[in-house]
C-alpha cells in the first residue's frame, strides 16, 4: 500500500473532479455539433425540395409558353388561309384551302386544351411554391434561432472545458507523475472516472462492497487505496458532512 498524502488524495479527487466535467463538457459539445449538424441538414433538404419545385414550375410556365406560341402559330396559319381563299379562283383550290382552315382549327383546339391543362398545372405548383417558400422561411427563421440559442450555450460550454482543462493541467504540475500515470491509466479504463467515494462500504464506482478492513483504511487517507473490484482510487467523504 503506497503511502500519500492527505493534500495528494485531495488533488486526486479535484483531479476527478475536473476530469469529469471534461468528459461530461465534451460529450455536450458533441451532441451540439451533432444537432447542429442535423438542423443544417433538414434546412438545406427543405430548400433543395423547394429548389425542384421552382424548377418544375419553370418547366410548367415553360410548357404554356410553348402551347401559346403554337396557337398563335396556328392563328396566323388560318388567318392567311382565309385571306387566300378570297382569292382563289378554283373549286379545287377552294377545297384544299378549306381543309387546311380546317386542320388547323382541329390543332387549335387540341392546343388550347392542353394549353388549358398546362396552366392548371402551373397554377397547381405555382401555388405549391408559394406555400412552401413560406414554411421555407420560417423554417429558417426558426433554425437560425435555435443555432444562435445553441452556439451561445456551446460558448459557454467551451469555455468551461477551456477552465477544466487549465485547472486539470495544474492539478497534474502539482501532482506526483507516478500518480498521474496511474491516475490516467485508471481514467482510460473507466470511461474518465478514475476517483470514487466509498459511501457505507459501497464503492460508488462500481457499487460492489469493499471489505471492512479496508473500508477503514481508505477513511483514514492517508494511502493509495484501489476498489479490489473496479480498481479505482478510494477515497471517503461523508457526503451527508460536506
Ligand atoms: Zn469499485
Amino acid at each position: 500500500m503506497n503511502d500519500i498524502s492527505k493534500q495528494n488524495i485531495e488533488a486526486l479527487i479535484k483531479l476527478q473532479e475536473a476530469e469529469t466535467q471534461i468528459v461530461r463538457l465534451k460529450a455536450v459539445l458533441e451532441k451540439v455539433k451533432k444537432k447542429r449538424g442535423e438542423l443544417s441538414a433538414k434546412l438545406k433538404l427543405f430548400g433543395n425540395a423547394l429548389e425542384e419545385k421552382k424548377e418544375n414550375l419553370s418547366t410548367a410556365v415553360m410548357n404554356c409558353k410553348d402551347s401559346e406560341r403554337e396557337i398563335q402559330i396556328v392563328d396566323d396559319r388560318i388567318i392567311k388561309s382565309n385571306e387566300t381563299l378570297r382569292m382563289v379562283k378554283t373549286q379545287k383550290e377552294y377545297q384544299v384551302l378549306l381543309r387546311e382552315v380546317d386542320d388547323n382549327k382541329k390543332r387549335k383546339d387540341v392546343f388550347e386544351t392542353e394549353l388549358l391543362e398546362y396552366f392548371d398545372v402551373k397554377e397547381e405548383i405555382q401555388e405549391s411554391v408559394q406555400e412552401s417558400e413560406k414554411e421555407y422561411n420560417l423554417l429558417k427563421e426558426q433554425i437560425e434561432t435555435e443555432q444562435k440559442d445553441i452556439e451561445k450555450k456551446s460558448t459557454d460550454d467551451r469555455e468551461l472545458l477551456e477552465e477544466y482543462l487549465t485547472q486539470q493541467n495544474e492539478i497534474g504540475k502539482n501532482l506526483d507523475s507516478s500518480l498521474m500515470t496511474q491516475f490516467a491509466k485508471i481514467s482510460k479504463m473507466n470511461q474518465g472516472l478514475a476517483v470514487v467515494n466509498v459511501k457505507n462500504e459501497i464503492c460508488m464506482g462500481c457499487f460492489m462492497n469493499i471489505p471492512p478492513q479496508l473500508y477503514i483504511e481508505v477513511q483514514r487517507g492517508n494511502s493509495l487505496i484501489l476498489c479490489p473490484q473496479c480498481s479505482r482510487i478510494l477515497y471517503h467523504i461523508d457526503v451527508e458532512s460536506v
